[in-house]
């Protein structure tokens, strides 16, 4: 059985007070809270066997490499990626998109096409726009209609010969939309093109089982699943991670230096290089195991049931208007109040206790498409309750009060 309020128990911060008032935290797309238990997980590494990995031969350095490499395999498990070495771990979503638009330089021409979502986070566009200026190549764009879906018919059309890569995020940030990414990527192999799958809103609510999606390149952040901030995971195929060329050079990506040249190190310390978030790691693969544990299918069917419930009472708010109303969903809401602008919501919820986003959400060009300044946007985790939708309706109305 799916308890809500046994879980919150596992989240200390749920208990605290934001301006005299209990926390209301709404703002999940941008980032999750961290459970007890993965707290936990970080106080012990730093307690207990705090060191460097890969290259100790002492006591705690094996230890610490050895739950580093046990969470890559924690996280591989649960994405299903075929081998540990094709995850790669990163500092998060942005650093696992650069290292592929950096690595792809190398074999995008001028004229190459390159394709994105209109609905991309800033992360997975201006990496791209910085790969077509170095080498040449085209970046169009797959429109979207109204309610925030992707016009399929559109990016039908836009594939050619000419298509080298795709970028589309499994879910936005920004409205909630689920993509649908199965056929996105059956199109774009047709035509030969790689597909790179941002999964850092969709991790937290679903699972990409990564071999059957036969995507080329997922990425995730730890922070979105109740992990620690910066860590997270580049997936890539094995041919195309051993393709690519690395993207820093250091220490631990190396297998030989000499001055004349350095041979690189195989999968996955080629793209990690320097000593990485040792911590993160481990606490990210502890997270992953914190969400198995209430079960994707549990917080899929709770959080459906929250935005089927904060979506209609919001709506019975007169001038309120919910940008993002794709059937495929999840629950995240954007919305204005006619006459009112996003932030003066925000700063009034927030004296309220009440934690959501306003403004573009990293994601410019959507508020373009509805010709808006930015939204406020409330976004829902497993342990927020529907009391807590009531509390942020009420919020909204006396914000209306204040304001209009
Ligand atoms: C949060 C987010 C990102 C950026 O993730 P970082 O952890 O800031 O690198 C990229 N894309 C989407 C869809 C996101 O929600």
């Amino acid at each position: 059985m799916f308890d809500v309020q046994k879980i919150r128990k596992d989240f200390p911060i749920l208990g605290r007070e934001v301006n005299g008032k209990p926390l209301v935290y709404l703002d999940n797309a941008a980032t999750s809270q961290t459970p007890q238990q993965v707290i936990d997980v970080i106080v012990d590494y730093y307690q207990n066997y705090n060191a460097n990995i890969h290259r100790g031969v002492h006591a705690l350095s094996q230890e610490a490499t050895d739950k580093y490499e046990q969470a890559r395999v924690k996280i591989q498990k649960h994405f299903n990626a075929a081998k540990p070495h094709e995850i790669i771990f990163t500092s998060g979503t942005t650093h696992s998109i650069n290292i592929v638009a950096n690595g792809f330089s190398s074999f995008i021409k001028k004229d190459d096409e390159i394709l994105v979502s209109a609905m991309e986070h800033h992360s997975n566009i201006v990496p791209w726009q910085m790969l077509c200026e170095r080498t040449g190549a085209v970046l169009k764009v797959i429109p979207m209609n109204q309610e925030g879906e992707l016009l399929m018919d559109v990016y039908y059309k836009l594939l050619s010969d000419k298509t080298k890569l795709i970028f589309c995020n499994h879910i936005s940030n920004a409205l909630g939309t689920i993509n649908p990414i199965e056929e996105i990527i059956e199109k774009a192999h047709h035509v030969g093109a790689a597909v790179l799958i941002d999964g850092a809103q969709a991790a937290p609510h679903l699972v990409a089982d990564v071999q059957e999606l036969d995507v080329d390149f997922y990425t995730v952040s730890a922070h979105k699943v109740c992990g620690p901030t910066g860590q997270g995971m580049l997936y890539g195929k094995e041919e195309w991670l051993n393709k690519l060329p690395p993207y820093q050079g250091g220490g631990e990506m190396i297998a030989e230096v000499t001055f004349e040249k350095t041979t690189y190190a195989d999968l996955p310390h080629k793209f990690e290089a320097g000593t990485p978030n040792i911590c993160g790691g481990i606490a990210f693969g502890a997270a992953i195991e914190y969400m198995n544990a209430i079960g994707f299918d549990a917080i899929a069917e709770y959080e459906h049931e929250l935005l089927e419930y904060a979506t209609k009472k919001l709506l019975e708010i007169k001038g309120l208007k919910i940008y993002g109303t794709a059937k495929n969903k999840t629950s995240v809401i954007s919305f204005n109040i006619e006459g009112v602008h996003p932030y003066d919501i925000g700063s009034i919820l927030d004296k309220l206790g009440i934690a959501v986003r306003t403004g573009h959400h990293c994601a410019q060009p959507i508020m373009d498409f509805y010709k808006i300044p930015g939204t406020v946007r409330a976004s829902f985790s497993f342990y927020n309750t529907k009391n807590e939708v009531d509390i942020l309706v009420d919020g909204v109305v006396r914000a209306m009060k204040m304001l209009l």
